[in-house]
């Protein structure tokens, strides 16, 4: 295969001791497979005008990372990227502040990259561009005259037309990812959003059900849910469950059962509604109370944007009246905790929780929704309670799915997982994990690069079907 080139935001360099988020979880193993470059923002920001790119090498991945001007990081990143598009894409109009010099910065960043990135591109690469803040990349390569294969996929939601065109200067945005061979998206619902955009404002034609023309080329639409590494999560979480960490947290709950949830502190997780959730569940079975501890994990992310750091003191205000009203001088109801945690001793906490608790209010995929699932005892495993809205919900449809919208019936469930017979336990688990085994993440990487560059075995068949049948 061609070389490959990743292109997002944030680039994953190993050892430099930042938090993995969903989307560096998803893409390093798939590149670290076929070998790259990977190209994007350092995560630094220059005191005056960055100038050049830094390499660096490691296994068979090449690093390319610029750094961002105090401006850009502003207006690209902290302004347009997360304060408009990631609100409008998780259906929050409410929380969007649009402003014109944002739009310009966002833009400006999409140029720099492409005017850097363009340096290190051999005519033959396929390119793989990721997430929200890199939609005009392309366009903006295609400008310099390049014509690789490009695709892109949104790991994010994508909401309606009737909410994307909230945005002002959505025209300038969106049909910029006709620029792209192919645009890929978490759900059929996200894909199908896209079409319909396409269809209502663009009106270009449609070549077939899942691909339309732009210009002299044809755009492709296509929906691939990201998986984790479910069969490797499940034997890290096996080892992890030992490990001194976990035999320490358990220690001390003194035999209560644990429920667990972890999320960047986000508005879009939920976590102000999954807290009034618990009240209920506590006010309304006091059975439970004294016998269950819920451990919230939850990093804080984005602390520069003033709704981040609102919903910070927010979850911690509910975490505060909860354990004042509920908790004994033996018991903590809740525990809070900010710090982020290696991927190995969540695996464990997972592991040893009854139930987790993945309840977003809109969610792209949720990949803790499944490292939860894989990480379970087959023989004696949690259950999962997870929001409808949560893209990994279409594949764990055999999870306890809630509404969090609705504190009574999110309490309701976390009983009804507590309660639950070990039987029916395995049998949701089983077909959960049969799912995210099928579709893991080797798959989901796979199928993207197949359907934007097919291997030449299958054009080549391809060709020869064609061939016959116009004989
Ligand atoms: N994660 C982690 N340490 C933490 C919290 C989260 O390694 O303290 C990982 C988590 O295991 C998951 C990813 O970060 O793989 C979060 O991905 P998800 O899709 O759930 O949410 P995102 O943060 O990308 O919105």
């Amino acid at each position: 295969m061609a070389r490959l080139v990743i292109v997002s935001n944030r680039v994953g360099i190993p050892d430099r001791g930042a938090r993995p988020g969903g989307l560096e979880v998803a893409i390093r193993p798939a590149l670290k497979r076929h070998g790259g470059l990977w190209f994007g923002w350092s995560g630094r920001v220059a005191e005056d005008v960055p100038q050049s790119v830094k390499i660096a090498a490691q296994d068979n991945i090449t690093y390319a990372t610029v750094d961002l001007a105090k401006d850009d990081y502003q207006e690209f990143y902290n302004g347009f990227a997360n304060r408009v598009l990631w609100p409008i894409l998780h259906y929050r109009l409410d929380l969007a502040e649009f402003t014109r010099r944002d739009l310009g910065g966002y833009v400006r960043v999409n140029q720099y990259f492409a005017g850097h990135l363009e340096k290190l591109l051999r005519p033959d690469d396929v390119i793989w561009v990721h997430d929200y803040h890199l939609m005009p990349l392309a366009k903006a390569l295609r400008d310099r005259g390049h014509h690789n294969k490009i695709g892109f996929f949104i790991h994010i939601p994508f909401p309606p037309p009737e909410i994307l065109t909230a945005l002002p200067n959505h025209d300038q945005l969106i049909p910029a990812l006709c620029h792209y061979d192919l645009v890929g998206f978490q759900t059929e619902v996200d894909a199908a959003n896209f079409a319909r955009y396409i269809a209502n404002e663009c009106g270009l034609p449609w070549a077939s059900g899942n691909s339309f023309h732009f210009g002299n080329r044809i755009v492709r639409i296509g929906t691939f849910p990201v998986g984790v590494e479910t069969e490797a999560f499940a034997r890290l979480a096996r080892r992890a469950v030992e490990t001194h960490f976990v035999r320490e947290v358990l220690g001390s709950l003194s035999g209560r059962s644990m429920i667990i949830g972890v999320d960047r502190l986000d508005y879009s997780k939920g976590i102000p509604e999954r807290m009034s959730a618990f009240e209920r569940f506590l006010a309304n079975f006091p059975d439970w109370r004294g016998k269950v501890t819920y451990l919230q994990i939850t990093p804080r992310s984005r602390t520069g944007i003033p709704e981040y750091a609102d919903m910070g003191r927010e979850v911690g205000e509910a975490v505060g009246r909860i354990n004042g009203a509920y908790g004994e001088a033996s018991w903590t109801p809740v525990r809070y905790i900010n710090k982020a945690h290696s991927r190995t001793a969540l695996a464990g906490l997972y592991r040893a929780a009854r139930a987790g608790l993945v309840t977003p209010l809109r969610d792209g995929m949720n990949l803790v929704a499944k490292e939860f699932v894989a990480a379970q005892n087959a023989e004696d495993p949690g259950v999962l309670i997870l929001s409808r809205f949560a893209g990994a919900a279409h594949e764990c449809a055999a999870a306890l799915l809630v509404n969090p919208y609705d504190p009574e019936g999110v309490g309701n469930a976390i009983n009804r997982a507590l309660s639950m017979p070990l039987e029916e336990r395995r049998q949701r688990h089983s077909a959960n994990f049969k799912v995210l085994v099928r579709n893991d993440l080797s798959h989901w990487a796979g199928r993207f690069l197949r359907m934007l560059e097919p291997p030449e075995d299958e054009i080549d068949s391809r060709t020869l079907v064609r061939a016959a049948g116009a004989r």
